[in-house]
């Protein structure tokens, strides 16, 4: 164990494990994330009409789901790039809720959506552009919704937990010291070039010792390519996390947005039926959950 851990990261009393405080567990609508069970969240990148989102809210809760993800306010590196439907696309997400059950996970880009992302959504997304807008972490702190905080592509650990420290200043006192925050390790910029991001797999283990906040993997935005996202899952299973988002598309070839990573139906079926016996490993593995040797720190 780093012993610099504890020292670096307990100055965020709100988030960090500073001794042995119980894990956080966040309730989603009906979901609760960080409890035991793996969660995991899938469906389109974006929100494109009703049948691709309804059609893939149907073939991912018959898989094993629990939530429904899907971009309406979409942030786009191109300003020509489909920047999503914006409201009817939330309108959508609330019938296709509706219809399955699931519940929802949406991106709000900017401090005057939250209000209105608020009223369909779940689970808040934060993008990773967004890890640092300090004015969105505060508007969406005090919403009153449970909140998706992706890592900044170039975070370092210390930086993403500044900003849920952040968030969790926002929140108000009734979430009872258990900031209603979920992490999401989604790839990091580095030198490589050969995946879309690089996934931190040891984020995960190190988020989890050092917080009290549920933490879950999005392989899709880490690999950049539909072949290597089951393979990423199954490391995420291993590994401890509670969760993950994966993008998923009836017709990938055709997505208005990241489809190159988007698994089919299909292939997000098998890959969820291939997940038991790596989460049986994480299960029987000798302390899996990593202890902290030090507490206290010296900041
Ligand atoms: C997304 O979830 O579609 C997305 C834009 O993710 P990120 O912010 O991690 O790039
Ligand atoms: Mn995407």
């Amino acid at each position: 164990m780093n012993p610099k851990w504890n020292g670096q990261f307990s100055c965020f009393d709100l988030v960090a494990q500073t001794g042995d405080c119980a894990p956080i567990v966040v309730r989603a609508g009906n979901v609760k994330i960080g409890g035991g069970d793996f969660v995991v969240m899938a469906g389109p990148c974006a929100v494109e009409s009703e049948s691709q989102l309804l059609r893939t809210a149907e073939s991912v809760a018959a898989s094993g789901a629990r939530m429904l993800r899907g971009g309406a306010f979409k942030p786009r590196s191109s300003p020509y790039a489909f920047q999503g439907l914006g409201l009817e696309g939330l309108k959508l997400l609330r019938k296709a809720r509706e219809e399955t059950g699931l519940a929802i996970v949406t991106e709000a880009m900017s401090e005057e959506d939250v209000d209105l992302v608020a009223e369909y959504a779940d689970l808040m997304q934060v993008g990773t552009r967004s890890m640092e807008n300090y004015a969105l972490l505060e508007k969406l702190g005090g919403c009153g919704r449970p909140v998706l905080l992706k890592r900044g592509m170039t975070a370092t650990l210390e930086e993403f937990l500044r900003s849920a420290q952040f968030l969790a200043m926002a929140m108000p006192k009734k979430t009872n010291g258990n900031p209603q925050i979920v992490l999401c390790e989604r790839g990091i910029r580095t030198f490589e070039t050969a995946t879309r991001n690089t996934l931190d797999i040891a984020a995960v283990p190190v988020l989890k010792t050092v917080s009290r906040l549920p933490v879950i993997v999005d392989p899709s935005h880490a690999a950049g390519v539909r072949s290597l996202v089951p393979i990423l899952a199954r490391a995420a299973a291993v590994v401890g996390a509670d969760g993950m988002i994966v993008e998923v598309h009836p017709s990938p070839d055709q997505a208005m947005s990241d489809g190159a990573q988007s698994l089919t139906f299909r292939q997000f079926h098998d890959m969820m039926d291939d997940l038991d016996p790596y989460l049986a490993i994480r299960d029987a593995a000798r302390q899996s959950a990593p202890q902290l040797s030090m507490v206290g720190g010296t900041d």
